[in-house]
């Protein structure tokens, strides 16, 4: 381990800031004290364990909190992900996953091997818990133990990380899924290990579709391939859950059914997801909002530009686009459905030059938009694509977007079903 593991390790140990723990340590080392002797010193220094007498008392996982310090837990362990970082050129393989009693779960991170699987009863002692998105989480780091019990603690858990696609969500670790390869593509990244060759694509179950990465660029991972894969986790990109597969993924075939529909949810729970992959939300158009019709973009960036100018090429020579942004509603929520040139040709009825003839005969391209507002505000649609969610709002890349076509009788008695009728 090098400089920056070791105070990375000892921090957390301590719950203090790695920053100052590193200055801390590589004063000592500047004396050439020898680095086990300077950790316990830098321990001894910020009243760690080390110096030896505080022994932090067991605790229900319900009642840790970031403020907790150390504690000691029992605990079953549901799921241990393997994942392999790097510190200043030296790797480390951390362990991640969760651990639930009877009051609840929690996340934890070890930073060695303490060589526990799941379905293990455990008892660790002098765990570090640290704030990880608003959440506490446990640290293993060296002053932590962990004992092994000889009786199973029963959980209303289930062990393992075994998971539906549509179930997952950024920050898993070790989970296991099945799914088929729906897309496939090969990538060079300049990665830490200079260039390397990825595979990405889509994988699908019976109840999502989901953007992977491969980072093994594994041979037996091909389109078309039903593939068990253990031991996967999960993080956001581009706004969407993304199924990472790592050098401890281990694959095997599995024989896998794909839905070609997308999940069906309410735009209140699509949105509280903060984000998912392919879903489909059925709402209200309430509002077509500025920047739909006839629309300029950058030729460089793609960007909308406004008077030839783009924020970031300038002055240019604008392209003619289509564009939608419709903000749908269904009660529960609302989200900006965003319909590409080609859906948006669709509910136009025209083509993008008809569009730009429209525009020159009435003198404005406003009529444009002017026109798809009258066809979709107050009607109701079915809208399938990629949803992202960030601090500006809920957006829906759509893929389709049609005028809502269930049977309208069969609705009628849904609804009445609802209210008791
Ligand atoms: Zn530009």
């Amino acid at each position: 381990m090098d400089i920056d593991a070791h105070a990375e390790e000892l921090a957390s140990a301590l719950g203090e800031d790695k920053e100052e723990v590193k200055r801390d340590l590589e004063n000592l080392l500047e004396y050439s004290v020898p680095v086990d002797e300077a950790k316990q010193s830098v321990r001894r220094k910020y009243g760690g364990a080390g110096g030896g007498d505080a022994s932090p008392s067991a605790v229900d996982i319900a009642d840790v909190s970031p403020e907790s310090g150390n504690v000691t837990v029992t605990a079953r362990v549901l799921t241990v992900g393997r994942r392999s970082i790097r510190y200043q050129g030296d790797d480390t393989v951390i362990r991640e996953g969760e651990l639930a009693d009877g009051t609840g779960t929690i996340s934890y991170t070890a930073w060695q091997d303490f060589g526990f699987e799941p379905g293990d009863t455990v008892t660790i002692g002098n765990a570090n818990v640290r704030e990880w998105e608003g959440e506490p989480e446990l640290n293993l780091g060296e002053s932590s133990s962990v004992a092994m019990e000889g009786e199973t603690l029963d959980v209303p858990h289930e062990v393992g990380g075994e998971r539906d696609l549509v179930d997952l969500t950024a920050g898993d670790r070790g989970r296991t899924v099945e799914a088929k390869v729906l897309e496939l593509e090969q990538r060079t990244i300049d990665g830490r290990d200079g260039e390397t060759t990825i595979h990405s694509g889509v994988l699908g179950d019976e109840t999502a579709r989901l953007p992977f990465t491969d980072w093994q660029a594994r041979p037996e991972v091909t389109e078309g391939a039903e593939l068990r894969m253990e031991d996967v986790y999960v993080r956001e990109f581009r706004g969407v859950p993304s199924v990472n597969l790592t050098e401890f993924t281990e694959t095997s075939p599995a024989s896998v059914e794909v839905s070609d529909a997308a999940p069906r949810v309410s735009i209140g729970e699509a949105v509280t997801s903060g984000g998912m992959y392919d879903v489909e939300v059925l709402g209200n158009v309430l509002e077509v909002r500025d920047g739909s019709g006839l629309i300029e973009r950058c030729p460089e960036c793609g960007r909308l530009v406004q008077n030839g100018q783009c924020r970031s090429h300038g002055q240019v020579d604008p392209e003619d686009d289509l564009r939608v942004k419709a903000i749908l509603d269904d009660g529960t929520a609302t989200v900006t459905a965003i319909l590409d040139r080609e859906l948006t040709e669709d509910i136009y009825g025209g083509t993008l030059d008809d569009a730009l003839e429209a525009a020159r005969d009435a003198m404005s391209r406003e009529v444009v938009s002017d026109d798809i507002a009258e066809t979709l505000v107050g009607r109701e649609f079915r809208v399938r694509g990629h949803l992202s969610v960030d601090e500006y709002g809920a957006n829906l890349d759509a893929t389709e977007f049609a005028a809502n076509d269930d049977d309208p009788a069969a609705r009628a008695a849904d609804l009445l079903e609802e209210v008791g009728a």
